[in-house]
């Protein structure tokens, strides 16, 4: 029998039945891949975590001793709860031009584009071969990625360059922010509410702490000095936070999770130093006056850099000659890209569907993207066999 062939709409229905929220495990959709390239006569090979909950997976097609055009996509979604769907988040909806779904657009839609193009890419002579490049928990800091990184160029076939298919609605994104994220920690004194001179209040200080991020945020906004992305400037944001026990205890411990995202001006320490020299010189000494073991802790808990291709990037030129384009973009979410770029493989981010239906109730993708991204593969296909 003649192994199967999927089209890209029905590779997504099948890749989308997959609940692949980051937290879940990614194996059952990868060993569906597997399979599915086995089929095909592609090997992979897979990169498990250390948990063994997921796995991300390497697969050449063409040449294995030269290095290939990667094509990356991250395998995990993220969660839906608590949002308001009108369809089955896993189950692929037609309506009209949009396909809905968890994942259809961030981003399903370019693996199903990529797997679906891979037995053309398997009878293509190929000169330069094609690295798939799937990944798991990029939804979590892009930390899936990292261990498969490590091993390109030494078990791994390393690429030549790197195109990241996150949704741009297929156009080329050669920048994009940097985003660090950090949980910080107040700890004070219990005491009655009617002896607040007896404790040390850690709700209290964490509002200074985030009266100054504030601060730092509005500062960040007036400079405005990343006039490529949108927003154009560094943002500080405080997105959760947990804290005391009943409303006449004095508590004792407040956690709370911020985040920024760096536009290239600014300094790579420059926010975290600023709040920790904040926390040290401004909050803490009179939380100690009355309670020695007071502190403030600031643990970092997600850091992905900056993409910043450099002028004349081989992995952008590649991206707009193929794509047929002259402009390059900047945008605000993060990738796995700029992991690439930082260990030497040129990057380039273009991929279907658009960010603004990314991580939203009822995602959805158009099936035209699918079709310009398959388009694109094909330019990519004719391009190695040719070079
Ligand atoms: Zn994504």
């Amino acid at each position: 029998m003649a192994p199967q062939i999927l089209s890209p709409k029905e590779m997504l229905e099948k890749l989308v039945s997959f609940d692949t929220t980051s937290v879940k495990t990614n194996i059952p959709l990868i060993e569906f891949v597997e399979g599915y390239l086995a089929s095909h006569g592609i090997d992979s090979v897979r990169v498990p975590s250390g948990n063994g909950i997921h796995t991300s997976l390497h697969a050449v097609i063409g040449p294995g001793d030269v290095p290939g055009i990667g094509l990356s996509g991250h395998t995990d979604v993220v969660p839906v709860e608590g949002q308001n769907w009108s369809t089955d988040p896993f189950t692929l909806t037609q309506k009209g031009s949009r396909l809905y779904g968890r994942g259809s657009c961030d981003m399903k839609g370019f693996i199903a584009c990529i797997l679906s193009h891979a037995p053309k890419f398997k009878e293509c002579d190929l000169k330069t071969p094609i690295h798939l490049l799937l990944s798991y928990d990029e939804e979590v800091g892009c930390t899936g990625v990292r261990p498969m990184i490590e091993l390109l160029g030494d078990k791994l076939s390393a690429p030549r360059l790197v195109i990241v298919g996150e949704p741009t609605s297929m156009k080329v994104v050669d920048a994009h922010k940097s985003s660090r994220g950090f949980v910080t920690e107040v700890t004070g004194l219990e005491s009655h509410s009617g002896k607040p001179h007896l404790g040390v209040n850690s709700i209290m200080a964490a509002g200074e702490l985030i009266s100054e991020l504030t601060r730092i945020d509005i500062e960040m906004q007036l400079r405005a000095d990343g006039p490529r992305f949108d927003p154009p400037y560094t943002n500080v944001a405080v997105a959760l936070i947990e804290g005391g026990t009943a409303r006449n205890i004095t508590p004792k411990s407040c956690k709370f999770s911020w985040m920024f995202r760096a536009v290239p001006a600014t300094g790579p320490d420059e926010i975290l130093t600023r709040f920790e020299k904040f926390a040290k010189e401004e909050v803490l000494p009179a939380m100690v006056k009355v309670y020695p073991e007071a502190a403030i802790e600031t643990v970092q808990t997600t850091n992905v850099p900056a993409l910043n291709a450099p002028e004349g990037s081989p992995a952008v030129s590649l991206a707009l000659k193929l794509a047929g384009q002259n402009e390059t973009f900047a945008v605000s979410y993060v990738t796995e890209g700029s992991l690439f770029e930082d260990a030497g493989f040129s990057s380039v981010i273009i991929g279907p569907g658009s960010i603004s239906q990314a991580h939203a109730p009822d995602e959805f993708i158009e099936e035209s993207e699918l079709e310009v991204c398959s388009g694109f593969l094909g330019q990519i296909a004719d391009y190695a066999e040719a070079n």
